[in-house]
């Protein structure tokens, strides 16, 4: 049976009751595959299985992007129900951010560039309200996908650096049959963008493969995936990235593990992917 807590007061009641070790896969709901996996995990691995749903004010840096996020708690409720979620935690904003909340999670380097260049704000909200539900929670699990690989790392970065017990996982990437990789913000994509979006994925497999043949050249790489989003009309590059997969920093010579990334508008719809090159042992 999946409860439906809404105050902190009723989560606190129902954890203190609920086997350990505890799963938290925290979320912004209109739930789908991606999200079904990561509960999937926790189900596997821990006893309870916790999701939240909180579309976070504050890691928005534009309030319309905000506004027209898509939200369903019936649709969620019923997803939540077919993975057999125990908790599912759907706070209103004043339970996650009383009246007189008055703090901030600074968050460092990992975060400058990328999502963090383009979205100033966002990894503080991030980290913000990630540090409340690993407070609240106390979870020994939290899954987290790598769709978001930034956000793993900076998330990771500031559990280690705060001493949060909660054990950081990272979870692939699930993807339609055509490559785009699930998210919320596909729903609001046109037909016609719909057809156009696996370019992410053509883009970022068109630099892997270069890679695989060889090429070693950053700047190479970053080239191989603009010229994919330049074929594509609909598609508004933003940034694409081959960056060190430990501290993102741009590299002008791949010699190590890396991460691929590309951030790519559809009109008004903004999508990322990435895809990680292992170091030469990978
Ligand atoms: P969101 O609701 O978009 O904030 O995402 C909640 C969690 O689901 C984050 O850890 C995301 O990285 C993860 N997630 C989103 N899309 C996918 C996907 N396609 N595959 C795996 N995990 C995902």
């Amino acid at each position: 049976m999946t409860r439906v807590l809404r105050t902190r007061a009723e989560l606190r009641a129902a954890l203190a009751r609920a086997p350990r070790p505890i799963g938290l896969v925290p979320t912004m709901g209109w739930l789908h595959g991606g999200h079904r996996a990561l509960m999937r995990r926790a189900r596997d691995a821990d006893a309870t299985t916790v999701v939240t749903i909180f579309v976070n004010p504050r890691q928005f840096d534009q309030a319309a992007d905000f506004g027209r996020y898509p939200r369903s708690e019936a649709r969620d409720l019923a997803i939540c129900a077919e993975e057999e979620v125990d908790l599912v935690w759907m706070p209103p904003v004043e339970e996650v951010y009383p009246a007189d909340f008055d703090t901030r999670v600074s968050v460092g380097a990992l975060a400058g560039p990328l999502e963090g260049a383009a979205r100033p704000g966002h990894f503080e909200g991030v980290a913000t309200v990630v540090a409340i539900l690993f407070a609240l929670v106390g979870a020994e699990h939290a899954y987290f996908g790598q769709k978001d690989a930034q956000q793993v790392m900076v998330i990771r970065r500031m559990a280690l650096d705060l001493a949060l017990p909660t054990e950081v996982i990272a979870c692939p990437t699930v993807r339609e049959p055509d490559g785009l990789a699930l998210s919320s913000r596909n729903f609001h994509l046109s037909p016609a963008e719909r057809a156009a979006a696996p370019v992410l994925r053509r883009a970022l497999l068109a630099a892997r493969g270069r890679w695989e043949a060889g090429e070693r050249s950053g700047e190479a790489l970053r080239a191989a995936m603009r010229a994919v989003l330049a074929s594509e009309p609909l598609a508004e590059g933003e940034y694409v990235s081959c960056a060190d997969a430990e501290t993102l920093a741009e590299l002008e010579r791949v010699q190590g593990p890396a991460l691929l990334s590309l951030a790519v508008r559809f009109g008004p719809t903004r999508l990322i992917d990435n895809e990680p090159l292992p170091g030469p042992a990978g």
